[in-house]
């Protein structure tokens, strides 16, 4: 790995009511209060970001959201907007997962917008992209991920993508409990920076974290970061209870 600084997320998805996402994020906290050469991200549902935001304030722990919508403010009934997540302590925004793409008709385009109101308010955004099993079976995942990654990243420059993480979640791995060999998670990670490359150049393509995410366990995590191109992991089920994700926070010990 270049100078990049690992990355663990966790996507809580729509579990724990607001006391549970208390008290796990408090769990939580002690458990990698020591953490200091990785970034820790947890992304608990909506109703519990202003609480859980308390309990990480001034720990190792960094709070994320699911998902945001691209305008400022309006008549957008059920929407959240960026700086809703801004005034609640939000420093990332998941965009993209493939379950908003599957289950809420999300695309490449609304991607995009997500992505670049996210920047316009300081959130740093961990883009979601990945192929089903029909795609991968029928070999079309590098052109699946090429489309996602050009369409999602259209109309930015370089410069503007500094502070972009991407995720990439082979759909046939979320929540299965198939996870993707680590060797099949390099070629891909591989694949995608050279994409970044081609499209945005050399620094900006090796600046860029990019995390693995599907079925990510602490007895797999290692084998995982052993990868030359994965910097991190972004997990959902195994990132619910405290004492697992802590042990693949602490995946080097
Ligand atoms: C996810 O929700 O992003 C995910 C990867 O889920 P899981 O770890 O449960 O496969």
């Amino acid at each position: 790995m270049e100078n990049r600084r690992p990355l663990i997320a966790g996507n809580w998805k729509m579990f724990k009511t607001s006391p549970e996402a208390v008290e796990t994020a408090r769990q939580l906290v002690k458990l990698v209060a020591m953490t200091t050469d990785i970034d820790v991200m947890i992304a608990p549902p909506f109703t519990a970001l202003a609480q859980v935001s308390d309990v990480v304030r001034g720990s190792c722990v960094s709070l994320g959201a699911q998902n945001l919508f691209w305008e400022a403010q309006g008549a957008f009934t059920g929407a959240i907007s960026p700086a809703m997540l801004v005034s609640v302590g939000c420093k990332y925004v998941i965009i993209g997962h493939s379950e908003r793409r599957q289950y809420f008709n999300e695309t490449d385009e609304t991607v995009n917008k997500r992505i670049k109101a996210a920047f316009d308010n300081d959130l740093i955004p961990v883009m979601c992209v990945g192929e089903s099993e029909k795609e991968r079976e029928s070999k079309n995942t590098f052109s699946v991920l090429d489309k996602q990654l050009k369409k999602g990243l259209e109309d930015f420059s370089a410069d503007n993508l500094k502070r972009l993480v991407i995720a990439y979640e082979p759909v046939w791995a979320i929540g299965t409990g198939k996870t993707a060999t680590s060797e099949q998670a390099q070629e891909v990670h591989r694949f995608l920076r050279s994409v970044l490359e081609k499209s945005f150049g050399n620094t900006l393509a090796k600046s860029i974290r990019i995390l693995y995410g599907g079925s990510v366990k602490p007895n797999n995590i290692a084998e995982l970061m052993a990868m030359p191109d994965v910097d991190g992991a972004l997990v959902g089920g195994a990132s619910l209870d405290p004492e697992t994700f802590s042990k693949i926070v602490h995946f080097k010990e």
